[in-house]
């Protein structure tokens, strides 16, 4: 149904590449795009990382003004879609519109993790999500002089390199044992971990935040478990995100357990109504045994394209090899494929250089490649796992043998 009238919620990476890729495979029917931030779509990643580290950085748009005119999206900016009936496929926006939808498609993202501790409210206690978010944090560095930062995940360490490098005094504390253990590889912790600390950042391991402390209603201080005081006058909170799923879950939408794992969908990204679909963050989707949901711009884009080419006609199950990057200072960190399970892992190149790739195995298989500051390594990772090729353990910790070589395997011992 190429003239379908086709609803997306959410003007994130995962809602803008759907309406841009169901333009370019010849949809036909009316496309809403609804978002309920007040700016233009734009790309999120920068904002821990070069929109914070400069007072005049604009935003970066996903599309240009004319974009969305020119492709007739009918894109509607600070709109909240509150109510969904699946039964008669509609909903209810915010702005007090009713809208039917032959396809809807929940790109929701997700939302900032919160601490439950004393002191979390206080003015200078923040998270970084969004394009508000990131302006206000932005402002507060820029008379900050004593950072903290509460989690040593992907945002707060790439926040934390950016606050360094402006001359902030600034603390992480991560309660598990190593920064990044959900993502990385022991020893790409160490690395990163290694770089920040001579940047002067000062990384705190396996300790937690117990409470802030304020004075007038701003942040003061953090008092850690051991009682420590440390001074503060921004405290960046981040520690994770959960789907947002609010809107799906009263509509009697599945999710997982409590909506905390996003909204289930099949190999073809329907929910449990097949007119309804959903992709990015908020969607947790099948991935061989199990099912994932995963934070990324590849995802995002991906599920997106994948959603766009079955309403116009060519169904395919999503099935990609997840990758990422993060930009920690001068550190440019990409991952092709996940860490999980991963009990073998062998080094390309030398540690100490600041340029090289850790293969991890479960088993004899390649799940997963990091590389530091190695993107032909990162090109040629995403390549071979694509293509389930098979490459010894051995070869790639030999720098001599060519990733450019590995073709596809002929047997493989277990899905990824
Ligand atoms: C600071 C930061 C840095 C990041 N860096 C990287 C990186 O380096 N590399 C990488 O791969 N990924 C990175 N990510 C993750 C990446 O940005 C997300 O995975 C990606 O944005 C997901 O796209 P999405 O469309 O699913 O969600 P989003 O981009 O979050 O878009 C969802 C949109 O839906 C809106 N919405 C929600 N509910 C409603 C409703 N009821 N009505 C209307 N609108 C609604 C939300 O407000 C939001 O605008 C980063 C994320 C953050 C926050």
């Amino acid at each position: 149904m190429n003239n379908a009238n086709v609803v997306i919620v959410g003007a994130g990476h995962a809602g803008v590449q759907t309406a841009a890729s169901l333009r370019e495979m010849g949809h036909d029917g009316r496309i809403l795009l609804i978002g309920d931030e007040p700016d233009r779509p734009y790309h999120r990643p920068p904002l821990s990382k070069s929109f914070i580290a400069s007072p005049d950085a604009d935003l970066d748009p996903l599309r240009s003004e004319e974009f969305f005119a020119n492709n007739d999206i009918d894109l509607r900016l600070g709109v909240r879609a509150r109510n969904l009936d699946p039964s008669t496929q509609r909903l209810d926006l915010d702005s007090g519109e009713k809208v039917h939808f032959d396809h809807l498609i929940l790109a929701l993202g997700s939302r900032n993790r919160t601490v439950p501790i004393e002191g979390a409210a206080l003015d200078g206690v923040a998270g970084l999500r969004t394009a508000q978010d990131a302006r206000s944090v932005r402002e507060r560095l820029g008379n900050a002089q004593h950072v903290v930062v509460i989690g040593g995940g992907f945002i707060g360490m790439e926040f934390a390199a950016a606050a360094a490098a402006m001359g902030r005094t600034v603390t992480i504390f991560e309660a598990a044992p190593r920064t990044m253990a959900r993502a990385v590889s022991p020893d790409t912790s160490a690395y990163l971990e290694g770089t920040h600390t001579a940047e002067g950042v000062s990384i705190q391991s396996g300790a937690t935040v117990a409470r802030i402390e304020g004075l007038g209603g701003a942040v003061s201080a953090v008092i850690t478990g051991d009682d420590r005081h440390i001074p503060a006058d921004l405290v960046l909170v981040g520690v994770g995100a959960l789907p947002n799923t609010a809107l799906a879950e009263s509509a009697g939408i599945a999710t997982g357990a409590q909506g905390s794992d996003g909204i289930l969908v099949d190999d073809h990204l329907r929910t449990n109504h097949t007119a309804i679909s959903a992709i990015g963050d908020c969607a947790r989707f099948p991935a061989g045994p199990t099912f994932r949901r995963l934070e990324s711009v590849q995802n995002a884009v991906d599920q997106a394209r994948c959603v766009a080419a079955r309403i116009t006609g060519s169904p395919e199950p999503y099935q990609r090899v997840p990758w990422f990057w993060s930009h920690q200072g001068k550190v440019k960190l990409q991952i092709a494929g996940l860490a999980a399970g991963v009990d073998r892992s062998v080094v390309r190149g030398d540690l100490s250089s600041g340029r090289f790739s850790i293969f991890g195995y479960r088993g004899a298989d390649l799940v997963t490649v990091e590389s530091i500051n190695k993107p032909g390594d990162h090109m040629a990772a995403r390549r071979i796992l694509e293509s389930r090729g098979s490459l010894l353990p051995e070869q790639a910790a030999n720098p001599e043998f060519s990733l450019k070589e590995v073709g596809p395997a002929t047997t493989h011992s277990s899905a990824r």
